[in-house]
């Protein structure tokens, strides 16, 4: 048992995915949230929390101070500028050096580190190596599953699969964050290796917060138009092309105002604006111009707004190792109509608390969407059986409850 006196340090490590950045960019999204949210959690249970990952930007505190027993330490690794995470395997071997001069200069004695993705597995490995620190871990995604949907893998492919497998077969234990994830890990990865499952979590006062009538009233919806959400990085594995599709097809134009909204940060030039790019492109070719719109970047404090304010949230990802924004939409009393992959399968009870339907398949989500909206009273209690699940399940407070008691069989007391 910590005490405040005693607090066990732990260091969780996310090379690439800062936890003290504002979300929703193209390289900030589940992982960010995650590692913040985990670390604040276990700070509450007792543990002495250093969030560590790579500065990326010259202007960024090197440290960030989130609460007494929490922070964010940004390493010098590599330029001091945003770049691709496949191209940050090359400043891990400095990271790691830098991580090993930090916890030298103040005194940190971790008594296990959390690593997330497979880049943060590769500096874990060797910290784990070297100074035999017990290590967890977590993938956020899988390249064996990811590189199924991919044409060309990048050139880091064969690395990150060799450590992929290393991270199951070496760590104290890996952490899955649905059953889907632990079948693809023993059926792609190996055999070996300790797996529990621990969702994602998320944080039900935030969302929930605000009911649908309200949120609509603060957004100026009317009673009338059906609202159709999207909300994630612009990026082609993401699937709003099938959405747009979607609702082109969709019967419901014919019988209500729809306002499609497709809201996530994009940045001219770079890959999240070329993609935002092309989906206008698409947009303007169906015609569905006057009923679209994109506001960007969603802040924290408006994300439980829109999610209450849409009338079904749409999740098209072509693959979703977790996804926060279904279980937000849901703990906001939003009914999901996703993908059938990944996390999704674990996270949304299709017929209770929205609807599965296979990837990519415009008329399978044509369908989806038309049935939650055609009937509003089915669709209400697809938003209350949502609720009701997200607040038995998938609350920070329980998976941190759950990490806390993982954590404890691994470090000495
Ligand atoms: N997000 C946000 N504002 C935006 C777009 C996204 O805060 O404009 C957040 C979203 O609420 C969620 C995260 O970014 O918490 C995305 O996580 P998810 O697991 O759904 O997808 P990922 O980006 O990890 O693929």
């Amino acid at each position: 048992m910590n005490t405040e006196n005693n607090r066990k340090q732990i260091a969780l490590i996310s090379v690439h995915g800062d936890p003290a950045v504002d979300i929703g960019g193209e390289e900030a999204g589940g992982q960010n949230v995650y590692v913040r949210q985990v670390g604040e959690a276990l700070a509450q249970l007792g543990w002495e929390v250093d969030m560590f990952t790579r500065l990326a930007d010259a202007d960024q505190s090197p440290l960030v101070q989130h609460q007494a027993h929490c922070r964010t330490i940004r390493l010098s690794a590599g330029p001091k500028t945003f770049i691709p995470r496949q191209e940050i395997f090359e400043h891990c071997d400095r990271f790691l050096e830098e991580f090993i001069k930090f916890s030298r200069q103040e005194g940190r004695n971790y008594a296990l580190i959390h690593t997330n993705y497979w880049l943060s597995a590769w500096v874990g490995l060797e910290l784990r190596r070297r100074l035999s620190l017990p290590m967890i871990h977590t993938y956020h995604s899988l390249g064996a599953v990811k590189y199924q949907s991919v044409q060309e893998p990048p050139e880091t492919a064969t690395r990150r699969l060799e450590i992929e497998k290393a991270a199951l077969e070496t760590a104290e234990c890996i952490v899955a964050t649905s059953p889907q994830e632990k079948d693809y890990l023993r059926s792609l990865v190996s055999s070996r290796g300790n797996i529990e499952i621990i969702p994602c979590g998320t944080d039900i006062n935030h969302f929930g917060s605000i009911t649908y009538e309200q949120a609509r009233e603060k957004l100026g919806f009317s009673p009338e138009e059906k609202v159709i959400y999207y909300v994630g990085r612009f990026d082609p594995r993401k699937g709003i092309e099938t959405l747009v599709r979607a609702i082109h097809q969709s019967q419901i134009r014919s019988q209500s105002p729809i306002r499609l909204i497709i809201a996530g940060a994009y940045r001219p030039g770079q890959s999240d604006g070329k993609e935002k790019e092309r989906i206008s492109q698409i947009v303007k070719e169906l015609g569905l111009e006057e009923m679209t719109e994109f506001p960007g970047r969603i802040s924290d404090e408006n994300l439980p707004i829109y999610f209450a304010a849409a009338d079904v949230c749409v999740v098209p990802s072509h693959y979703e190792p977790f996804g926060l924004v279904p279980i937000e939409a849901m703990a906001s009393g939003t009914p999901v109509v996703g993908s059938a992959v990944g996390g999704l399968n674990f996270t949304v009870v299709s017929e209770e608390t929205g609807l599965l339907v296979p990837p990519k398949d415009e008329e399978a989500f044509a369908n989806a969407i038309d049935r939650v909206l055609s009937d509003p009273q089915w669709r209400n209690q697809l938003g209350k059986n949502a609720r009701k699940r997200m607040e038995e399940e998938f609350s920070w407070e329980g998976v941190a409850s759950q990490l806390n008691d993982l954590y404890s069989r691994f470090v000495t007391l």
